[in-house]
Formats: structure tokens, C-alpha cells, sequence
């Protein structure tokens, strides 16, 4: 009977450590083979492909604090990777986290880039401002945080973006600018130079999520291109898109104009990419690794 026992024991034990190898043989095997190093500049963006042994889809990226999206076509990963204007000069480990593991992907170098400083004047009451404009400039701060709350879950686009209109920049993208030798406030966009009226194209392929006028930004149209990427029109003085519509790159989005806060007209061209406002051109450059140079 002991005997019995004994056996029907160790059948017991037996059966138990096959359950718990297969539990192993089951496990996910590594998604990364090889982890590289990744730099970007403070208000710019770089484009990663790597190999990442997955299903077609969309993953997330943990760098540091931030959470970026990316995508899987063919077991290879591509993912734009944006650094704040405001990121202090760091070194993140990224980390993919599947099933509660996590598995390093990249290091990411945030290099800060100088940007230059400009003195600009300008009426008193665009820079201080009344309590009428300052109560709207409170309520369109919540307006814009829904804006770019949600972005298309795959890349609408298929070329590499293209800037709006191949004119003078009138003021580059991170300039310090300092009004009326007072106020201090960054500008993180680009200026196009443009006469009221002058047909604005879009950059790239991508849905009208925002069409409206705001007290800094005048009439703007707003686009998402997918995975967290959108680009903005400012200053407009006519909206030619309806928000829900879909744009080639290349479709008129509006006309150029001097509506909200400028000192004439212009076109303020923004990209903003997973929460970032970003210098355009940096995208230009990056969307042409992800899907080639077609100029
Ligand atoms: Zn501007």
C-alpha cells in the first residue's frame, strides 16, 4: 500500500514540474535581439527601425517617463521619437513591457540644442493681457489638451512630410523670445512668410481633427497624421476643411492670413508629435528614413 502511495506520490511531482515547464516553454521568447543607441536634440525628432520579433501592430515604448507608440509591420519596429524642447540633456533606458517583463530596447540620448534669442516689440496688450482674454486664454488651453488627446492608431500617411509652403522662415522654430524686454516665451513653430490669401497646403495625408479660431493662434486647422503625430496652420484667414475630413498631402487646407496674435500676415506652421510641440523640419527629415527620400 506505502508503495502505491509512494508512486501515485512521485506521478504527482512528476506531473506538477511538467506543468511548471510548460509555463516556460510558453513564455514570450525576446521581442529585441540587439539594443541600440538612439540620439535626439531638445525640440526635435529621430526615426528607429528595428527588428522586434512580434505579431503586426501596435506596441508601446517606455523611455524614461514617456510612453511612446509604435508599430510592428514584418517583425520590424518603426517609431518617431521626439524630445520636449523643454528636456533637460538625459540618458533614458527604453524598455518594452510585455506580461509584467520588461526587455531594454533602446538608449536614448536627449542632447540640448541652443537655441537663439530674439527681442521683439509689441502693443502692450498683446503681452499683458485684459481678464476678458485671459479667461479665454484659460478655456482654449483645455480646448487644445483635447485636441491631442487621441491620434489615429496607424501612420496615415504614406510619404515623407513636405513642408507647407518653400518660402522665407521668418521665425524659426525655438526661438527665446523676449517681448517688450519683459515677457519671455518660446516659439515652437516655424513661420512661413505669406500674403493673406496664399493657398496652404497640407504637409502630409491625414484627418482634420480641429478647425477654429484661437486668441494666439487666430484661425487654425489642425491635422492628425496617426501614432501621435499632428501638424497645425496658423493664423489663417480663411478655413477651407471641415474637421472629420481626410487630406491628401498637398490639399488646400485654408489661406494664409494675420488672424490672432501677429505682427502681420504669416503662415505658423507647428507639428506636434506624442505631446511635444516639434521643430517641422525634424519630421521632414525623419518621416524621409521611415519612407524614403522622394525629392
Ligand atoms: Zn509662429
Amino acid at each position: 500500500m506505502n508503495v502505491i502511495k509512494l508512486i501515485s506520490l512521485s506521478i504527482f511531482i512528476v506531473s506538477c514540474s511538467s506543468i511548471k515547464e510548460n509555463i516556460v516553454v510558453f513564455s514570450e521568447p525576446p521581442a529585441i535581439d540587439s539594443v541600440q543607441t538612439v540620439s535626439v536634440r531638445t525640440g526635435k525628432v529621430v526615426f528607429k527601425r528595428f527588428s522586434f520579433n512580434r505579431d503586426d501592430g501596435v506596441y508601446v515604448l517606455q523611455c524614461g517617463e514617456k510612453k511612446h507608440r509604435f508599430q510592428v509591420k514584418n517583425k520590424t519596429a518603426h517609431i518617431y521619437l521626439p524630445a520636449s524642447y523643454f528636456s533637460k540633456a538625459k540618458k533614458d533606458s527604453c524598455t518594452f513591457v510585455e506580461r509584467g517583463e520588461s526587455e531594454k530596447a533602446l538608449t536614448l540620448n536627449i542632447n540640448s540644442f541652443d537655441y537663439p534669442k530674439e527681442r521683439l516689440n509689441v502693443p502692450k496688450s498683446k503681452v499683458f493681457y485684459s481678464k476678458k482674454d485671459l479667461a479665454r486664454i484659460i478655456r482654449e488651453k483645455e480646448i487644445k489638451k483635447q485636441i491631442y488627446k487621441t491620434s489615429s492608431d496607424v501612420f496615415l500617411f504614406e510619404k515623407p512630410f513636405k513642408v507647407p509652403l518653400k518660402s522665407y522662415i521668418t521665425s524659426h522654430y525655438g526661438n527665446q523670445r523676449l517681448f517688450n524686454d519683459k515677457k519671455k516665451s518660446q516659439h515652437l513653430g516655424n513661420d512661413l512668410r505669406a500674403r493673406t490669401g496664399t493657398p496652404i497646403p497640407s504637409a502630409n495625408r491625414g484627418r482634420v481633427v480641429y478647425t477654429g479660431n484661437l486668441f494666439f493662434s487666430g484661425n487654425v486647422v489642425v491635422i492628425d497624421h496617426g501614432m501621435d503625430i499632428f501638424s497645425m496652420y496658423g493664423h489663417l484667414s480663411k478655413i477651407l476643411v471641415t474637421e472629420g475630413s481626410v487630406v491628401n498631402q498637398g490639399d488646400i487646407v485654408g489661406l494664409a492670413g494675420a488672424t490672432g496674435r501677429v505682427s502681420g500676415p504669416h503662415l505658423h506652421w507647428g507639428v506636434r508629435i506624442n505631446g511635444s510641440w516639434i521643430d517641422g523640419f525634424s519630421l521632414i527629415e525623419a518621416s524621409k528614413k521611415h519612407l524614403g527620400d522622394e525629392s
